[in-house]
């Protein structure tokens, strides 16, 4: 006997919601996912995807696509702004499968996309929830399109800023500012970044992440207060002012960007739901109910995991919110150690590396970064 769940409904088709339904499609289960977007695509840059993403993504059966995809690298430079080497930081995660491999959003998108098709899940786009109720056995919900349906439990991996955890549980965990936000860009690979590369400039940290052997991209950490709104016509002439100091490839980098070059622009923000993360037989997952800042590149592993650990959860034979409240009560910790441990890093990477000599880096950040890795290295 299993919890009896046939029927899902996975609220956002981003990268946790195309996740669970591939791995809940893959047992059986009937899932629509639906996604208030008009068009199956996404918006963003890269992305990096550490050994324990990279175990989820083998669990729904696309690891081979996004080796064949992206690039993979096992350790972490430390540079000063004019790219002197302060420190490498080796990566103890992986052993089975490569430490990271990072690659293009739109690429990450695309696969799981098919691993959701494959599985059998209805992608239903420009489509939310209008409205919906849930009994001891069922959820009836009624669309934005018009439509209603009965699922036997719906899911929210609609991100940080989740209308679903405001419908479950108010607006007592809205995503909190950190104080920073950060700039991005993709440009071509220049041959000697096959790694991370982070740059200690003095407004911040830019960083140099490979996607593919011809993509790599940029990133620049500032201090925003207040969270300002800019224009964003305005983004490339105030990243190029932002990273005035940096030589070596951020400057090459900086030198490159016109009117035209297209920058994104992210406040950094982060939310922690306390379990259990459903009310019901309606669950939120994802960035929905964890995301931390992108400090440990963590935020598509968490949601990832929380998608295959969520459809091993239910194919155990106890209720549906029994299993909800196992499945919540089990990806705690890890969402939890993620969340603190990016914002250390954030805080780190601001104002403490830049102080230490090379000698306490090398040793703090191997020490962090052991502990980090063997944590994640565990079963999710
Ligand atoms: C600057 C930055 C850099 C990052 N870098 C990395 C990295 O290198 N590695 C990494 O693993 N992670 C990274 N992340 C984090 C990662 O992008 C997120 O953690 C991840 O996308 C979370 O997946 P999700 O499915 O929960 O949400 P998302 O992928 O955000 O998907 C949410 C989906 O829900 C849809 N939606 C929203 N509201 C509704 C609604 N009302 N009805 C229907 N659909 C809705 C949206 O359209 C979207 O498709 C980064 C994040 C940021 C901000």
């Amino acid at each position: 006997m299993t919890t009896a769940v046939k029927r899902v409904l996975i609220v956002g088709a981003g990268i946790g919601g195309l996740g669970a339904s591939a791995a809940l499609g893959q047992r059986g289960i009937q899932v629509d996912v639906i996604d208030i977007k008009a068009e199956n695509a996404v918006l963003g840059v890269g992305l990096n995807q550490p050994a324990n993403a990279l175990r989820a993504l083998r669990a729904l059966g696309v690891f081979d696509e996004i080796a064949a995809d992206g690039f993979a690298f096992d350790r972490r430079l430390h540079r000063d702004s004019q790219g002197n080497l302060r420190v490498e930081v080796p990566s103890l995660l992986g052993g089975d499968v490569p430490a990271n491999i990072a690659l293009r959003r739109s690429s990450l998108h695309r696969i799981l996309t098919g691993a959701a098709d494959r599985a059998g899940a209805k992608i239903i786009m420009n489509c939310s929830i209008a409205d919906l109720s849930s009994d001891p056995d069922g959820v009836d919900v009624s669309f934005t399109d018009g439509r209603s349906d009965r699922y036997d439990l719906v899911v929210g991996f609609d991100g940080l800023r989740s209308r679903l955890r405001r419908r479950l549980f108010g607006d007592s965990f809205e995503p909190k500012f950190t104080g920073y936000s950060v700039w991005r860009l993709s440009c071509p690979r220049l041959a000697t970044i096959d790694c991370i590369n982070l740059y200690e400039g003095e407004n911040g940290k830019a960083g140099l992440c490979p996607l593919d052997d011809e993509q790599m991209y940029l990133l620049h950490v500032t201090q925003e207060p207040g969270n300002p709104r800019y224009d964003p016509a305005n983004f490339p002439q105030m990243l190029i002012d932002r990273m005035q100091g940096f030589g070596a490839e951020p400057g090459i980098v900086r030198d490159a960007i016109t009117e035209t070059t297209p920058i994104v622009y992210s406040p950094l923000e982060e939310v922690l739901v306390p379990t259990p993360w459903h009310r019901g037989r309606v669950a939120i997952a994802g960035d929905a109910a964890h995301a931390s800042t992108p400090h440990l590149t963590q935020g598509a592993a968490m949601a990832l995991e929380d998608a295959v650990v969520l459809a091993e959860t239910l194919n155990r034979p106890v209720p549906v919110e029994d299993a909800l409240t196992q499945w919540s009560a089990r990806r705690m910790p890890r969402a939890q150690f993620v969340y603190e441990r990016s914002r250390t890093r954030l805080l780190n990477e601001m104002v403490n590396d830049k102080q230490s000599n090379s000698a306490s880096l090398a040793q703090i950040n191997t020490d962090r970064m052991a502990e980090i890795d063997r944590f994640l290295n565990q079963p999710a």
